[in-house]
């Protein structure tokens, strides 16, 4: 200005109780981030999201990558394709893109290891997932974010609607069944089997359990020598042709693979433990949480999306 003043930047208000996130959300346009940490970059989890009908102007996208060489050789490819989308046609253009590089160690896993170590492998390594989850979640949810899609970079398949088909369920915390498509030796075909079993119902005896552990000792899902009995989801599927896929249960643990959350859950605190809450780490944990907090959790055990088979 010419008296040599300067002009003070704008304060910018945001009206959270006016943020909405509901069973109409583009028409709402409301903002989602869908968030990945990314240890490789595989083309057809890019070419999903460059699929996705939801309007690319509402979408944000946030990725955390490990310092090793296999993660280098993710960051490339993945700016190499963020970089080509971007310069694209403007309606298949994304609101924004953050990547980020983890700023604390790869957890170190030992190969062959008794069963206890292998459990405490499977520990260091979800503790360290929680917090590369928390540094994404953390430095990227801003204040006109309405939603926080979680989805892992392996999951090669997933319908182009999935965010509509999600946000229409209107839930605080909702996550579709993850499969895995392999080549099944007995009828000689293509199959499908489950891959992600961190979507239960709670039972008597994992809190019975739980109720005895010390308190660094962890619940896992998924061991011979620790039967939980508790109610899969990825046992919920009805096998059927004709299922409903917009079926819903209620949830007490979520997986992460792919995960729709309101982002006022967040807002909140629910964030994903890196130490035992409830004896529970990571996404599990992190459902119990979100329950702590008063919010319900939900699946949709015929709602698939697929997990890559190396
Ligand atoms: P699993 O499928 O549950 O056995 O777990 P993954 O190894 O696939 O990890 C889950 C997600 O985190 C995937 O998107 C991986 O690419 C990513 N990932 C795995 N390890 C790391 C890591 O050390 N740091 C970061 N930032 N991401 C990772
Ligand atoms: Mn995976």
């Amino acid at each position: 200005r010419a008296d040599g003043h300067q002009v003070p930047p704008p304060v910018v208000h945001y009206k959270l109780n006016e943020l909405t996130s509901s069973d109409s959300a583009a028409a709402q346009g409301e903002r989602i981030l869908i968030l990945t940490p990314m240890s490789r970059f595989y083309q057809e989890y890019w070419d999903n999201l460059a699929k996705l009908k939801y309007p690319h102007e509402l979408i944000s996208l946030g990725f955390i990558l490990p310092k090793t060489k296999e993660g280098s050789a993710a960051t490339t490819a993945l700016q190499e394709a963020v970089a080509k989308t971007q310069a694209g046609p403007i309606d298949s253009r994304f609101a924004s893109v953050t990547i980020l590089r983890q700023d604390f160690d790869p957890p170190i896993i030992s190969q062959d290891e008794q069963e206890r170590h292998k459990k405490e492998n499977q520990k260091l390594r979800r503790e360290s997932m929680s917090r590369a989850r928390n540094s994404l979640l953390f430095t990227t949810l801003g204040p006109a974010t309405s939603w926080v899609l979680w989805l892992d970079a392996d999951i090669v398949e997933t319908p182009p609607t999935l965010i509509e088909d999600l946000t229409k369920h209107d839930k605080p915390v909702i996550v579709p069944n993850c499969f895995q498509r392999y080549f099944n030796e007995d009828t000689k075909q293509m199959d499908v089997r489950p891959y992600d079993f961190n979507s239960w119902r709670d039972s008597d005896t994992a809190l019975d359990m739980a109720a005895k552990m010390g308190p660094d000792e962890i619940l896992l899902e998924g061991y011979s020598d620790m039967a939980t009995f508790r109610a899969l989801m990825a046992y919920m599927a009805s096998g059927l042709e004709d299922a409903d896929p917009h079926q819903e249960v209620e949830l007490d643990g979520v997986g992460g693979t792919a995960l729709l959350v309101k982002a006022d859950v967040h807002r909140d605190g629910a964030m994903f433990p890196a130490f035992p809450f409830y004896h529970l780490l990571e996404t599990e944990g992190f459902a119990k949480m979100a329950r702590r907090l008063g919010y319900t959790c939900w699946g949709l055990p015929d709602y698939f999306v697929y997990h890559y088979n190396e």
